[in-house]
């Protein structure tokens, strides 16, 4: 509907750009980028606030012909990583938990190598996860990651000690045993175990 060239960049732009078009019934808006509803910066009548570091965040447009895999397949809703901090924007994905990841890999590097815990619960959970992440990580909004055996898979934004997300680490049929010995501390030495 626009050309690459009018269209604004970054989260809080295309989220700005959007939002007089959320309240105008004339106006179809599904074709939008804006901020994903219930991802973080995401407003309805005032414009989100950029943040002074990188932060994660996902945008969302409905129904697009097309596709950008040719197939002229309808994709019920594309979604991108996206930044709070500039104007970075992710490859259009399918999957919000796609664009998660990606936006991650943007403004935390280096949190695909975090251990993951077991479900949050608790002071003493948190105290563990700030001991056992980087130093300062939770303030600057990093994530952690848990390990989910249950109904919720979805990476939870807002759910980490800092803000940040909650990013789900679905371990594929994994035996309980697996599960204990990846929640362990990063430097944990098996041969004290043994
Ligand atoms: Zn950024």
């Amino acid at each position: 509907m626009t050309t690459p060239s009018d269209e604004p960049r970054g989260a809080i732009a295309r989220h700005t750009a959007y939002l007089p078009h959320f309240w105008d019934k004339a106006t179809n808006s599904r074709p939008i980028w804006r901020i994903d509803w219930g991802q973080p910066g995401f407003t309805q009548r005032t414009p989100p606030e950029p943040t002074a570091d990188h932060r994660p965040t996902v945008l969302a447009r409905s129904w697009d012909r097309s596709a950008p895999d040719g197939t002229g397949e309808t994709w019920p809703y594309l979604r991108r990583g996206a930044c709070l901090g500039c104007t970075w924007e992710g490859p259009d994905r399918r999957r919000t938990g796609e664009a998660v990841e990606d936006a991650h890999d943007h403004t935390h590097p280096g949190w695909r190598d975090l251990p993951a815990l077991p479900p949050q619960q608790g002071r003493g959970w948190i105290t563990h996860a700030t001991n056992l992440y980087p130093e300062g990580w939770f303030d600057a909004g990093g994530p952690v990651r848990t390990l989910r055996t249950g109904i919720e898979k979805r990476h939870l934004p807002g759910a980490a000690p800092g803000g940040g997300y909650d990013l789900a680490v679905t371990p594929p049929r994994a035996r309980q045993g697996t599960v204990i010995t990846e929640a362990l501390p990063l430097d944990y030495d098996a041969s004290e175990a043994a």
